[in-house]
């Protein structure tokens, strides 16, 4: 069976832990890989490794830095099928969604392949008599980022890029699940020319994670996963004087209005809630309907497509939905649709009862559609990462926004309308990160900065965008006197510029 190892200094490092955990092919439920999983002393030989490339890699210039990431980003693209085939064989979701999240994080390469500009700082001549003033920002030190399993690809191209191209060094910790597409990372940077040791790649668990979150060599942490884990990393690491951002779990509502074109929002609503079967933090996982006609017609244009979902494994060209990642998650799923029975929801469409021919042993369940969801049922309150939908029947608009302002996460959320007043009423007063108007999935580009709100988010700075090149510097502001022979006297009371 095929071993996953670290990748530490610039070579591939087989693990020594004797720690392992089993990867799996979630279409046919087989285990194809071990990962190994680090103990502290291999994190820290990474943490080394970093720091010993940290004073030339900053010292090269911006330039020459994303010259690495103009190369670094041929590579990926003629890799691509590779890199695809991976991504689906290990987290399942269909070829040509791994090929857009290939996509979505080449465009952040992309965006930090423009460095030089992104660290001009600032500069004020004259501030005072023969006083010169600037600001120049300068790299942190080692890095390290600690992912999740839904975007094994793009979620490190999150963070990376800025972070190298700013001048740091860097240590990814990605999701044990499906491990494979960050050591295929490792290499094509290598191979990009990027010098030993400035990214290194270690596999793990808590103890991988504690000892990156604890050690004094490691300057800032970026974390995206589930909420209870980035509260945990982003208090840790705050506790260890680290530098944190800490992305958390989501329940994305879309708001369907009155005059909303009902074909369009179900189209949306399709793509956003069961494509990648659900396990997105930006998939909508509630449609707030406003007014009964509106949930009537809505639940009528969808549940057809939602029974007749082709669910299949992500290779097949034919497919729109594959399975979980697990099978634990996928009986954690199961149990939510039990518990949304239970609570008095309608379900509409029953997906769990699903048979894929030839992948009865996969990680499969059909799209799930509940209507008559009230706010106080645990499918609502809960982020259930599975391709379910709960339908929220609201009376108008006020409310729908108190529905969607009330609930604990606030990654993203959308409005469908033709009103403009109503949408901009609503990107001004919704209190999530991220929104939608009539785009279902609003994820900001890479020039823009990615959090949301509320617990979506633990730390003050985004993701990539202008946020990335502040949360991977650190601003130095520099006020200098030429020529030295300006006087300007002893002053013993506050400093002002003269
Ligand atoms: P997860 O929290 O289980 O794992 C994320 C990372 O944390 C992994 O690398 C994992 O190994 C590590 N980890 C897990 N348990 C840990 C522990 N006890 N201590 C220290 N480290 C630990 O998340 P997941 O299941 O891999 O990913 C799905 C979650 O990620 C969902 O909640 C989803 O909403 C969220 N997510 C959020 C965003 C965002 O931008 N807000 C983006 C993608 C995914």
């Amino acid at each position: 069976m095929r071993n996953i190892s670290h990748y530490i200094d610039g070579r591939i490092v087989e693990g020594t832990s004797g720690n392992q955990s089993p990867v799996f092919n979630p279409a046919s439920g087989e285990q194809t890989a071990s990962v190994d999983l680090a103990n502290p002393e291999e994190v820290i030989a990474a943490i080394s490794a970093a720091k010993a490339a940290f004073p030339a890699w900053s010292a090269t210039t911006a330039l020459n830095r994303a010259r690495v990431m103009f190369k670094f980003k041929e590579l990926v693209q003629a890799n691509r099928e590779k890199f695809e085939a991976m991504i689906c064989g290990e987290h399942g979701k269909v070829l040509s969604d791994a090929g857009g999240e290939l996509s979505r994080g080449l465009e952040v390469v992309e965006f930090a392949c423009g460095i030089p500009h992104l660290l001009k700082g600032e500069h004020s001549k004259n501030v005072g008599a023969g006083v010169d003033s600037w600001s120049e920002m300068q790299p942190l030190g080692v890095v390290a980022g600690i992912t999740p399993f839904n975007f094994p690809a793009m979620v490190p191209m999150w963070m990376f890029p800025v972070a190298l191209c700013c001048g740091n060094t860097f240590i990814l910790k990605p999701s044990e699940k499906d491990p494979s597409a960050a050591l295929l990372i490792a290499e094509l940077l290598s191979e990009a020319g990027l010098p030993d040791g400035v990214f290194n790649v270690v596999n793990g668990d808590k103890v991988a994670v504690d000892t990156l979150l604890s050690h004094d060599d490691v300057e800032a942490i970026s974390f995206v996963g589930s909420t209870p884990i980035a509260e945990y990393v982003y208090s840790t690491a705050s506790k260890y004087g680290k530098r944190a951002q800490a992305l958390g779990g989501a329940k994305n509502h879309m708001m369907i209005m009155q005059d909303a074109d009902l074909d369009q929002a179900a189209d949306a609503l399709m793509g956003a809630a069961y494509g990648s079967a659900g396990e997105r933090c930006m998939a909508i996982s509630v449609a707030v309907c406003v007014g009964d006609d509106v949930a009537d017609q809505l639940i009528a244009k969808l549940k057809p497509r939602v029974e007749t979902l082709v669910v299949r494994p992500g290779t097949d060209a034919d497919a729109e939905m594959g399975p979980l990642i697990s099978s634990e998650h996928l009986n954690r799923v199961l149990s939510y649709v039990k518990q949304g029975i239970d609570e008095g929801a309608t379900l509409m469409v029953d997906g769990r009862d699903i048979a894929v021919i030839d992948h009865e042993s996969g990680f499969f369940v059909g799209g799930c559609l509940f209507d008559h969801v009230k706010s106080d049922m645990s499918i609502y309150q809960d982020e259930i990462f599975g391709p379910v939908l709960c339908v929220v029947r609201v009376p108008d608009f006020e409310s729908g926004c108190e529905l969607i302002n009330n609930h604990q996460y606030g990654n993203g959320t959308a409005i469908f309308t033709r009103d403009g007043d109503c949408a901009r009423q609503f990107t001004h007063s919704i209190q999530v990160g991220m929104v939608g108007v009539n785009v279902p999935i609003p994820v900001p580009m890479a020039f823009h900065s990615f959090g949301g709100w509320k617990r979506s988010i633990f730390g003050p700075l985004n993701v990539h965008g202008p946020d990335g090149v502040r949360f991977y510097t650190r601003m130095k502001t520099i006020t200098g006197r030429w020529p030295t022979g300006i006087r300007a006297g002893t002053d013993f009371s506050m400093p002002l510029m003269k």
